[in-house]
């Protein structure tokens, strides 16, 4: 079975040309020049898809996705198999979420449990960081195991004592253990133990309503933390990837880490691009509570944006993922309506981050390549993915969308894919639309049809991170 693209301006991180790409089975076959002897040729015996007027851009990788993650008495809205759809209806073709191994449980039994909630339950294929959130002997002797299964990232926190935390001794040993495998250390970035201080006194004054989460959790707490991270693993010797980045006083920590030559890297979400803690967390009522997300929206008035943006051309952000966690307004957002720490963490969208990023490129922040660089190409060579993911050439799988670059639309609860009572992006026009999506060869999503089904992603076992010097 193969497949024609014939007619569209293929782009990659590097620049974007007119192309057709003939695709064969599962992988890419050819990216052959428009109206040449072997394009012709090629067409002979292929599906065409007609890509005129469209970009063919290589399939989002997100590598930040929460799929039904516990969250106090809750789980997030979404499985593998509501959420990769939804990531397939925007353009995604690769997530790669967490198995969480917490305090006193077994780093294995958690991973297998966690696979069994992804395997045959997942529309695109995926990959899968370990949380290790009860640093001891016993998990820290599985990482090594684990970078030789696939399994080459390991997330902790700095933020949520009680729960997930990890203090600085327990991470400096992850760290030196990352070090001898090659494992990356992505990181949670605040000062939970600071956080939970100023938390309990907003309570106790009766500063309960979600705008009450962005203040508490200051910039200077994941400044701070962020800079702590980066010192521990110059002294543990690991590579660092800092998460959901959303505070410029921490990415400028990322900044100079990084002018130092340090392996360093970070990545940023849509949702700090785009709201911010007056006008979205703030909203009147319990409405403020769909923006509870962490680390949190920052004040408009202090130009974080302005400053991601930058950071985002500059490459001291590297990745853009979304940090996909959605609950509910009904019965699950509203856990906390008396109290903002009860409200559960996290925002969905894995089915917009293709086309936020995209109105970048429209507004003249970041241009059409480091589109592909920041949703794909890059996200796959950090974790190990590349040149199988993010990329269009010859050998890699074929997950390929066709992009209309002037398509405007709006996004709404009404017409997202997403398990979700309402959306945080409602009401936001957006000029790109995903018109057709390719998994590994197959079209999944076509003409506003979706075609796909959960058991064709496979599970994808990665390689260590590429960037590192
Ligand atoms: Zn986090
Ligand atoms: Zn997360």
């Amino acid at each position: 079975m193969t497949i024609l693209i014939k007619g569209g301006t293929v782009v990659s991180s590097t620049g974007a040309a007119p192309a057709e790409v003939l695709v064969d089975g599962e992988t890419i076959a050819a990216v052959l020049q428009p109206g040449s002897d072997v394009a012709v040729a090629a067409e002979q015996g292929a599906q065409v898809l007609n890509a005129e007027n469209l970009l063919v851009v290589p399939g989002g990788v997100d590598v930040h996705t929460h799929m039904a993650l516990p969250f106090g008495d809750t789980v997030s809205s979404d499985d593998f198999e509501s959420g990769t759809r939804a990531a397939a209806w925007g353009g995604t073709t690769t997530i790669i979420d967490f198995a969480t191994q917490s305090y006193g449980e077994n780093v294995r039994q958690c991973l297998e449990d966690r696979m069994a909630e992804a395997v045959g339950e997942s529309a695109i294929d995926f990959g899968m960081h370990m949380i290790i959130g009860g640093v001891d002997n016993e998990s820290l002797n599985e990482m090594d195991g684990l970078v030789d299964e696939g399994i080459t990232s390991f997330k902790l926190f700095m933020a949520y004592p009680g729960r997930l935390y990890a203090d600085d001794g327990q991470i400096l040993r992850a760290m030196q253990k990352a070090s001898g495998n090659g494992g990356l250390i992505m990181m949670h970035a605040e000062n939970g133990i600071a956080i939970d201080v100023l938390a309990e006194q907003a309570a106790e004054r009766g500063d309960t309503s979600p705008i009450n989460h962005g203040y508490v959790r200051r910039a200077e707490f994941e400044s701070e933390a962020t800079h702590r991270a980066i010192q521990l693993a110059k002294v543990g010797a690991a590579p660092l990837y800092i998460v959901h980045l959303s505070a410029k006083e921490a990415l400028e920590q990322v900044a100079m880490a990084r002018d130092k030559g340090g392996n360093v890297f970070a990545e940023t979400c849509p949702q700090y691009l785009y709201f911010d803690l007056e006008t979205h967390l703030g909203k009147p009522e319990f409405d403020g509570a769909a923006y509870v997300c962490s680390t949190p929206l920052r004040p408009r008035h202090e130009h974080h944006q302005d400053e991601l943006w930058k950071g985002l051309r500059t490459n001291d952000l590297a990745v853009v993922s979304t940090d996909h966690c959605p609950f509910c307004m009904k019965e699950q957002k509203e856990l906390g309506v008396n109290d903002f720490r009860d409200i559960p963490n996290g925002i969905g969208g894995v089915e917009h981050r293709m086309d936020m990023i995209f109105q970048g490129v429209r507004q003249g922040e970041i241009s059409l390549p480091r589109w592909v660089e920041l949703c794909s190409t890059t996200p796959a060579r950090m974790m190990g993915l590349y040149p199988r993911k993010g990329t269009i050439q010859p050998g890699a799988d074929a997950d390929i969308v066709l992009y209309d670059p002037n398509k405007t639309w709006t996004i709404s609860k009404d017409n997202h894919h997403m398990n979700l009572d309402h959306s945080a992006y409602e009401g936001i026009e957006v000029t790109g639309h995903v018109e057709t999506v390719l998994s590994r060869g197959r079209v999944i999503v076509d003409d506003n049809q979706y075609l796909g089904n959960k058991s064709h992603g496979q599970y994808l076992r990665r390689g260590t991170c590429q960037y590192l010097m």
